[in-house]
């Protein structure tokens, strides 16, 4: 799929005609992409930037049903997500792992500790398993001493999950690829095309991997889904041929902030739930590939999209108060902060004054021939894949049989691959990010490289890996979600970068002012959109 030469052969037979072309290339393309194929449809993926570039790549990173959603009587949306949770667990393991919580309960709650105890009781049940358990505050700090508050009173221990949510969606793409799907990254939807009757039936696209790039062109398909996140009303407009009418459903862009701490500023070793001292929204405190990580805000993001999401200070403020009320013994403050991220979540926008009010569900629109499908969570991309299939499934030639029995991860054939010395836990953990491609990636390793980059939980042979075999077209491609540095290491691994060079230049065939360009853009993404606000 991502060898040399990959992007020019996709290009020079992308002019066919094919059964599906789906828009964007975060985990709901990638999930629909997957699907596509095992039903035998030639299906095409076109992202305009990198693959899972938008949300994707910026979630709070938890594959749950989503135990606060109950709270606002989404009781569908947590019966599918803890359902979903379960399967992944067992079919994506090395990438999906179990996550222990704490919730913790104090006086000024909105909700005592007996009904979140009700709520997790409904939680476990909707996932047929009994996995919660009451811990006075003693019992809570047995398992988290950081929990330093007077004021707790107790609260619940329960389980969830926790993945890397780029790595997924990669690794979604990447097995669709190998079963005989096409993908390619940075090849924008500029416009639709439109049959005799006014209804979709291709797109116009663009190579915008580079500047100088010329490369246009109009690609039919019998079906274009549009799986464009947070830009799916820009792509929607396309189809109505002008701007939504107020009777058309719009989306409501909401932005999450997310601030990461080193494990030494904050040491975690499981996750805590709690409301927010403020507003009593649930917020988490979670380890994440050896950070420590305190989300989400829930905002109305207003910006351009045309530009990366960054954090406010309100939001960074929001967040540190949530430090201050689990761990005031720690004292975190915003010269702790190691790095940020935040994303923008597509919701139907029904006005509600609360934004954190408003439905995670996702839906599915028919409109002139477009079908979109946004909302929804990363941990539900397989229900929203099967939903958008069985929707249009008069719109194809081949009938889509039911597709709830498939596997949403291959399961990798690690024969060979176990007789290496590489300890188990991280044999798991490779098998969990690349899948088939786990024992290529140790073969293509020089001895030196089995070990971790700083503090972080990516080893060196991941790097060159993704440097040689995992598309990157930019720096950013590679620090930021093949493995996942930038976040992970000090001032966006910066630190690291002569390293980091010395590894990948010539896998990437990358001359030295290319090496320079990649590096000043990626300094200024990060610094604009990872790092602290400077303004
Ligand atoms: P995206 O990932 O945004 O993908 C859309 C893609 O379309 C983008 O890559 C974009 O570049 C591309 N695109 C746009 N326009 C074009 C065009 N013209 N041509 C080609 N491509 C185009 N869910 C969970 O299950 N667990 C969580 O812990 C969780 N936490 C979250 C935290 C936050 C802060 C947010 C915002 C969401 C969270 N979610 C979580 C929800 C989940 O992250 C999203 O539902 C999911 O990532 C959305 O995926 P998507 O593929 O629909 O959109």
């Amino acid at each position: 799929m991502w060898k040399t030469g990959w992007r020019d052969r996709i290009w020079s037979e992308i002019q066919q005609s094919w059964d599906i072309i789906i828009i964007g290339g975060g985990i709901t393309g990638a999930g629909i992409l997957r699907e596509a194929t095992r039903v035998g449809l030639k299906a095409l993926l076109v992202e305009a930037h990198d693959f899972a570039s938008g949300t994707s790549s910026r979630s709070s990173k938890l594959v749950h049903g989503g135990f606060r959603y109950l709270k606002n009587a989404q009781i569908r949306l947590t019966y599918y997500a803890v359902r979903e949770r379960e399967r992944l667990l067992k079919e994506g393991r090395g990438l999906i792992k179990p996550l222990s919580f704490l919730m913790t309960s104090f006086p000024s709650d909105p909700y005592p500790a007996w009904v979140m105890g009700m709520g997790l009781t409904v939680y476990d049940m909707l996932a047929f398993k009994w996995g919660h358990k009451y811990l006075d505050a003693e019992g809570l700090r047995e398992l988290c001493p950081q929990l330093s508050n007077p004021q707790l009173s107790g609260g619940h221990r329960y389980i969830d999950a926790l993945t890397d949510d780029a790595r997924l969606v990669l690794r979604v793409i990447r097995e669709a690829v190998l079963e005989g799907a096409t993908a390619i990254n940075y090849t924008k939807v500029e416009g639709l095309l439109f049959n005799q009757r006014g209804s979709v039936c291709g797109v116009q696209i663009r190579d915008v991997s580079n500047e100088d790039s010329m490369l246009e062109a109009e690609v039919q398909a019998q079906l274009v889904i549009n799986a464009s996140g947070a830009w799916s009303d820009d792509l929607r407009k396309l189809a109505h041929g002008g701007p939504l009418q107020p009777k058309q459903p719009h989306l409501r862009k909401l932005r999450g902030s997310h601030i990461i701490f080193p494990q030494d500023i904050l040491p975690m070793n499981r996750a805590i739930s709690a409301f927010h001292p403020v507003d009593s929204r649930p917020v988490f405190v979670f380890p994440w590939e050896g950070v420590s990580i305190i989300g989400t805000t829930d905002v109305d993001h207003n910006q351009s999209l045309q530009f990366d999401p960054k954090i406010s200070e309100e939001e960074i403020n929001y967040l540190l108060s949530v430090g201050t009320k689990l761990f005031p013994d720690l004292t975190l403050n915003r010269s702790d902060i190691q790095s940020t991220f935040s994303g923008v979540r597509a919701v139907v926008d029904t006005g509600k004054t609360d934004p954190s009010k408003e439905s995670r569900e996702h839906v599915i629109w028919h409109e002139n021939g477009l079908l979109t499908v946004t909302g929804g969570k990363l941990t539900t991309f397989r229900m929203m894949a099967k939903d958008a299939l069985y929707s249009a499934r008069n719109c194809l030639s081949i009938k889509i049989q039911s597709i709830t029995s498939h596997r949403m991860l291959d399961l990798p054939e690690s024969e060979g691959f176990w007789d290496t010395n590489i300890a188990p836990s991280l044999r798991l953990t490779l098998l969990g990010r690349y899948g088939n491609d786990a024992p290529q990636l140790v073969a293509n390793a020089k001895s030196d490289e089995f070990h971790y980059i700083g503090n972080c939980q990516s080893i060196w042979a991941e790097l060159r890996w993704a440097a040689k075999a995992e598309g990157v077209i930019h720096l950013d491609d590679l620090l930021l979600r093949r493995v996942r540095l930038g976040l992970t290491l000090p001032d966006g691994g910066i630190p690291w970068i002569g390293e980091i060079r010395r590894k990948v230049q010539l896998e990437l065939g990358w001359d030295d002012n290319r090496w320079k360009r990649e590096y000043d853009r990626y300094l200024k993404l990060w610094k604009n959109s990872y790092s602290l606000p400077t303004d």
